[in-house]
């Protein structure tokens, strides 16, 4: 049995280098390793051995690169199984829960259905279901520290406090205290889109990117920047807010309180109010409305048009302002992808300034685990200091 740490795993810049490196690119030899962390080989070395030593790192047998390269070279990688994290989304009306390995890979998921929202009764569901999936294994009990916890809107993260959610309908919460107290884990709140903007860049499609974007469409619109390889937080910690870019003063009023933001013409629900006022038909479901626009309906297909322009005016502005390398474009919303994808793309390709138009979008599925994975990814970030 390894040895447990009250201390943050690590401390050394050079061993915080190595190790986020190694998490998501394991295995890689020391030479690469010192290739891309800019250290000297000793270095490397020196700061592999403590992880080395507590079980983080294992080394692989040697290889050889090529005949005559001199001598074999024990490649490095992570112990995916040294430490678990448990990562918890808030969703309006659901728990969805997961344990992953230090490599963010789901080992396994649990929800619990959500009906008091009031932030106490939260809080005793989410200890419940932490205790749930950490009861699946005797190792998972055994190796958990930390818990990561997603929830949309205003989050805090420094502080822990949910400052503004409007799914749950929060104000002020002192959410990371609240459950630190509950299952006696350390806990990190973060909100859902950085989670999961998080997790995409640690170990999805912005892996090694410096600039970075993630836009999520559904029910919400959000967005998530990586600059200079940080998730950027902003001043206020409200950097990001893609959908309340104002884009049409004649527009929808948003529930934030302007008119003709991205979210208030392109959320599901907007778009949904557009087709049942077109339609005069205030029972129409979203089904129903896709279903409508699907079978040609111009006034069903005329609201999709407009939120898809929405959204890429809204992603070629985030692009035009942070010159990202790539933006994921992920959420529910992708289920209708077929009804406005062409309209993002039009938008997006109108409204970006020159070389910046060269950014490709890549669509990226987002099963409701995913948002779990991305709480626990936030979790695996707190073990660095
Ligand atoms: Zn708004």
């Amino acid at each position: 049995m390894f040895p447990n740490h009250s201390r943050p795993l690590v401390t050394a810049p050079a061993e915080t280098a190595i190790l986020a490196l190694l998490l998501a690119e394991s295995p890689l030899s020391r030479v690469e390793l010192a290739r891309r962390t800019g250290l000297s080989s000793t270095a490397v070395t020196k700061a592999a051995r403590p992880l080395l030593d507590d079980g983080y790192l294992h080394e692989l047998p040697p290889e050889r690169t090529a005949p005559g390269a001199g001598r074999p070279v024990n490649p490095l990688a992570v112990t995916p199984d040294r430490e678990f994290v448990v990562g918890v989304k808030i969703s309006a009306d659901t728990l969805f829960g997961a344990v992953c390995d230090l490599r963010a890979r789901m080992r396994t998921t649990a929800s619990r259905p959500l009906g008091d929202r009031d932030p106490a009764a939260v809080c005793a569901l989410l200890a419940e279901l932490v205790s749930e999936l950490l009861d699946v294994k005797p190792e998972y009990r055994a190796r958990t520290r930390h818990l990561g916890v997603a929830v949309s809107g205003d989050v805090d993260r420094p502080c822990g406090r949910v400052r503004y959610s409007v799914l749950p309908d929060w104000r002020d919460v002192p959410l990371a205290d609240n459950l630190a107290a509950a299952t006696g884990l350390t806990v990190t709140v973060e909100n859902d889109v950085k989670a999961i903007t998080a997790a995409e860049h640690w170990f999805g499609e912005g892996i090694g990117t410096e600039y970075f974007a993630l836009v999520t469409i559904g029910a919400g619109i959000g967005s998530g920047i990586v600059i200079n390889g940080e998730l950027v937080a902003g001043a206020y910690g409200v950097a990001g807010e893609m959908g309340h870019i104002s884009i049409d003063p004649a527009g929808p009023q948003c529930h934030c309180g302007q008119t003709g933001c991205v979210e208030a013409v392109a959320s599901s629900g907007a778009v949904l109010a557009a087709i049942r006022r077109a339609t005069d038909d205030p029972d129409l479901d979203f089904d129903g409305a896709v279903q409508l626009a699907r079978g040609g309906d111009p006034a069903a297909q005329s609201a999709f048009a407009r939120a898809g322009h929405a959204i890429g005016v809204g992603i070629a502005t985030l692009v035009n302002l942070i010159g990202p390398e790539r933006v994921v474009v992920t959420g529910e919303g992708l289920d209708t992808y077929d009804l406005f994808g062409m309209h993002i793309r039009d938008a997006y390709e109108a409204h970006c300034f020159k070389a910046a138009a060269k950014c490709p979008l890549t669509l990226r599925p987002l099963p409701w685990e995913e948002w779990a994975r991305g709480a626990a990814v936030v979790g695996i970030q707190a073990l660095f200091p």
